[in-house]
């Protein structure tokens, strides 16, 4: 028997890794765990020698295992292609004395790639194997990036449709024409005249309307969400810890079951959550070192036993890390209270009515893998024009958080000799203005696409693709409609 899946907040029932992807979030409100982490059955010489696709199949055949070997090296191979802009997938640089993990090549040239290209295959072959006869509908609220990266991940997908919904004034004009410009007839985005949290909420309505998916089962159609706490989308950032460390082995620049540190910058807590999954898988990592910025939660988390949301939510330049509530964090403390899903659920329980819980000093005693510290504004951006100066490679605001909270660990825990990779988790493309100005201020003046050709001049890198098709593509998506009609508009689209 392979692993199957229950939530955090009750065992009893007991899914197929098929069943959890397509459910997403579990009724009870919880997430949805592998009763056992599987133990790698590779070589770590076997592993060198792998390709990304190979690796990941090595991977994740252990985590979906009722998902035969044709079905998911099928997902794998129409996930991790040309879409990508290198065949390394997710190529090691060395800068300074670390190894940037680069989880940028693909569509939308940020880490949520990594993920979102082969969730859409995991979903429709998990909706083939439980006997759906439906086309999926995924529906999503964005505030800019995470609509972009399900877009480019879902346009294509045979048995799929994907409509997205923005708020019409609150993105950037970059995301607003990254989204507007997306190819696809199974693509549908849409402009709402009001803000995120009402899209937000018009889409949670259209998911518990009952009358609705009624209406849509009719049509043969129904509702499913890319959300991040999706098992699909964590099992596949699981591949590139194991990549990375049989990249870094394979090129000698470690030993054989050498530790390595992990940084990353971390938002809802799903990246790190991979890496340690990765080490429990029996990967040797030393230290999972935490990166938050001015938003550090988790830094007093890991620093107190405490997590308390009841603070300013702060904006800054590293803006999908601007989280009070990682939502996978629930799958670390299910984890360190000994899989208790009774005690997990009472502590989710005060979150959500309090803002704060604490855990027990036996929890705490078992986070000692982990290391959290935090980048403000300033240190990230010093971060950026540091590693520039002395090293001419540029990293976007997110992985400058990781990097710069790498040097505190350093500094403060004197370990220099363990080798570390960061999670680059953007492409400094994406963040153009944030990185150039602090690298120079001068900048400042500069339209968009300017800014993208300096970028390319001074670090020496071709503008991404992902920025050039922005730049001539033509706006294909034009719909706006207000708060309370985007469920007749899902139905204009859907022709019924
Ligand atoms: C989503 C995101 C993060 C945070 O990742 P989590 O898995 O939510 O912790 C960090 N950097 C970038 C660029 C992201 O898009």
């Amino acid at each position: 028997m392979g692993v199957m899946y229950s939530s955090t907040r009750n065992q009893k029932e007991k899914l197929t890794a098929s069943q959890a992807i397509l459910k997403g979030l579990a009724d009870d409100g919880g997430l949805f765990v592998p009763d056992s982490i599987p133990a790698l059955d590779v070589s770590i010489d076997a592993l060198a020698k792998m390709s990304y696709q190979e690796t990941a199949y090595e991977v994740m055949k252990l985590f979906l295992s009722d998902f035969t070997e044709a079905e998911l090296k099928d997902c794998i191979r129409r996930a991790y292609d040309s879409k990508f802009d290198t065949e390394e997938i997710a190529p090691l640089v060395q800068a300074d004395g670390a190894y940037y993990l680069e989880l940028f090549h693909g569509a939308t040239i940020a880490f949520k790639d990594m993920a979102l290209s082969i969730l859409p295959h995991l979903l429709t072959t998990a909706a083939k194997k439980n006997q759906v006869e439906n086309d999926i509908v995924i529906l999503t609220a964005t505030s800019g990036d995470t609509g972009k990266a399900a877009l480019a991940g879902f346009a294509g997908v045979e048995g799929t449709k994907i409509i997205v919904f923005y708020p019409k004034n609150g993105v950037s004009p970059i995301q607003e024409k990254q989204m507007v410009t997306q190819k696809g007839s199974n693509t549908f985005v849409v402009g709402i005249n009001g803000n995120f949290d009402e899209a937000q909420t018009g889409v949670k309505q259209m998911f518990s309307d009952k009358e609705l998916a009624k209406e849509l089962a009719q049509a043969g159609y129904q509702f499913s969400s890319a959300n991040s706490i999706n098992i699909g989308r964590l099992v596949p950032q699981i591949v590139y810890y194991v990549y990375a460390y049989a990249k870094l082995y394979e090129n000698g620049a470690i030993g054989r079951d050498e530790k390595i540190n992990v940084v990353v910058p971390t938002g809802n807590f799903g990246n790190i959550l991979a890496a340690f999954y990765a080490k429990n898988m029996g990967l040797p990592i030393g230290k999972l070192i935490c990166a938050s910025n001015e938003n550090k939660v988790l830094f007093d988390f890991f620093r107190t036993g405490a997590y308390d949301r009841n603070r300013a939510f702060i904006l800054t330049s590293s803006p999908s890390m601007d989280i009070l509530i990682s939502s996978n964090l629930e799958r670390l403390i299910y984890w360190i209270s000994g899989n208790d899903a009774e005690k997990n659920a009472q502590l989710m329980k005060a979150l959500s009515e309090t803002g704060k819980y604490e855990i027990t000093g036996e929890m705490r005693a078992q986070l000692d893998g982990f290391y959290g510290n935090y980048a403000d504004e300033a240190e990230t951006a010093q971060e950026i024009a540091r590693l520039y100066a002395d090293t001419g490679y540029v990293i976007d605001t997110h992985t400058a958080v990781a990097s710069g909270v790498y040097r505190k660990y350093r500094k403060e825990t004197g370990d220099e000799e363990t080798k570390t990779v960061i999670a680059s988790t953007a492409s400094p493309f994406k963040f153009t203005r944030s990185v150039l100005n602090a690298i120079d201020p001068k900048y400042d003046s500069m339209t968009d696409f300017e800014l993208a050709d300096e970028l390319s001049r001074i670090g020496n890198v071709a503008v991404p693709r992902a920025i050039e098709e922005i730049r001539n593509a033509p706006v294909v998506h034009d719909t706006v409609c207000e708060a309370g009609e985007m469920q007749a508009t899902v139905k204009r689209f859907l022709g019924i």
